[in-house]
């Protein structure tokens, strides 16, 4: 059961919100683009804040804040992630929409930017008090989202259950067997081969991509991981088999460092009976150190895959790293960013290193609505290929026009989003 309490229009924004607007600012500023454009993108076009009230196991009744913000569609619907977390805000879930926006139109997807929410502790929750919750959210935003307006996707702590329910509860509401607005879904749910580690693969294409513009050498590369879920774990994988050596890698536990290397597969394999990753051996002496020690470690390329603002002012002095590979969102402060950039690190922003999922979320769509299934292999040939020409054209703006990485990345979707709104006419057409 749900309660609307406001339907909010550019609600005005503060803390992370300032650090995207500043960023879509110095883009706009770069490409001299028309002040139209940045009139409408500095706000986010709608969102929606609901109460969710679920009955819980013990016959209480309790009261969870959640949102879903359309930010723009004018390259087509919006998509993005639905969050369970207790520090979700009206700000984050804005700003998340943003970079959504941004994302998808540097992997030339036809989406705008989207992105929900709910303000909960999910460990604090029984299996169906979740489910409660789960189909409340759709039942809440039903009108609101939909395959050609909103769609949504996993995000942390939204896994392949929760999708599977807020699908099921979404077609029971739209007599639509197979809903085309949910992606991330079960593949025995209309899911789509290769989406478990897409955002993990499409970070690594990049790295790989760049590999000799970065002088880096698979065979002598050193890599560490922050965050050892689904992205950090499976970004290890595939780095570990083409020869980088994962140095250190952590997670809510805590972190481990072994400079003769660590096997991805014997860490999970040691978190999963351990609930954590410490504890596990690697190939020499591996010693427990803490998550600021990992990311300080001298090594070739720092994996942030866990959580925002993990690098700010306080720690990017002692960052190490020559290369920075953004897996999680906004993981390094804009002044960090700064700081980092100014000595010379090479930072691969989220907004290129993890758009491979939304670009495999959006085959999904795409083979829901045609009702052909490809196989693991198209799939990751797609991505391969997109992440090839979007990262390529990223590097191509960072060193022509000496833009940091992320100011080419924000350049290059701008000019397609910017696209989209002047086709629509700005005040330069009406003065005609
Ligand atoms: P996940 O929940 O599977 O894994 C997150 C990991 O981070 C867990 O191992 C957790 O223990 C660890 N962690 C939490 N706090 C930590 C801390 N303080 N220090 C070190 N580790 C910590 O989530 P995920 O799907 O792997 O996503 C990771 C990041 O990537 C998130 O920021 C998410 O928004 C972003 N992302 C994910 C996807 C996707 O498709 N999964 C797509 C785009 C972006």
């Amino acid at each position: 059961m749900t309660t609307e309490v406001a339907v909010q229009q550019a609600a005005e924004p503060a803390g992370m919100f300032e650090t995207a607007r500043n960023n879509l600012r110095i883009a706009c500023e770069k490409l001299n683009i028309h002040p139209d454009v940045f009139e409408e993108l500095q706000s986010p076009r709608e969102t929606l804040a609901v109460t969710l009230l679920i009955r819980m196991d013990d016959g209480s009744r309790r009261a969870f804040k959640a949102w879903r913000c359309r930010y723009n569609d004018r390259r087509g619907p919006t998509k993005g992630g639905v969050r369970f977390h207790p520090n979700v805000s009206l700000d984050e879930i804005e700003t998340l929409a943003f970079w959504m926006t941004f994302k998808c139109a540097v992997a030339n997807l036809p989406f705008g930017g989207g992105k929900g929410g709910v303000c909960v502790d999910t460990k604090k929750l029984s299996a169906t008090e979740l489910e409660r919750l789960s189909r409340a959210y759709i039942e809440a935003f039903s009108s609101f989202i939909g395959p050609d307006r909103d769609i949504l996707a996993p995000d942390m702590y939204t896994n392949g259950i929760v999708i599977a329910w807020m699908s099921d509860e979404y077609a029971s509401i739209t007599g639509e067997p197979l809903p085309t607005a949910i992606t991330g879904k079960p593949i025995a749910f209309g899911g789509t081969a290769g989406r478990t580690d897409a955002t993990a693969r499409g970070g690594y294409l990049a790295l790989r991509h760049l590999e000799s513009s970065l002088n880096l050498d698979p065979e002598k590369a050193t890599v560490a991981i922050q965050g050892f879920g689904n992205v950090g774990y499976h970004c290890a994988k595939l780095l570990h088999a083409d020869g980088y050596k994962i140095v250190a890698v952590s997670d809510s536990s805590g972190a481990i460092h072994d400079p003769d290397g660590l096997d991805p597969l014997a860490v999970m394999e040691h978190k999963h009976s351990n609930h954590g990753v410490t504890g596990a051996k690697g190939h020499g002496k591996t010693r427990k150190i803490s998550n600021e020690e990992l990311l300080e470690l001298d090594c070739d390329v720092l994996v942030p895959a866990a959580l925002e603002r993990q690098i700010t002012a306080e720690n990017a002095g002692r960052i190490r790293a020559p290369i920075i590979l953004e897996m999680a969102n906004g993981p390094v402060s804009a002044d960090a960013d700064a700081i980092l950039t100014e000595a010379g690190c090479v930072i691969i922003p989220d907004i290129l290193a993890n758009s491979g999922g939304v670009t495999v979320s959006h085959l999904e769509w795409v083979q829901n609505r045609s009702g052909f299934y490809w196989d693991g292999s198209r799939v990751r040939d797609h991505l391969k290929t997109t992440m090839a020409t979007e990262t390529q054209a990223v590097w191509a703006l960072h060193t022509e026009l000496n833009l940091s990485m992320r100011e080419a990345a924000y350049v290059h979707g701008l000019r397609r989003i910017a696209e989209s709104v002047e086709a629509r006419g700005t005040q330069a057409y009406f003065e005609q």
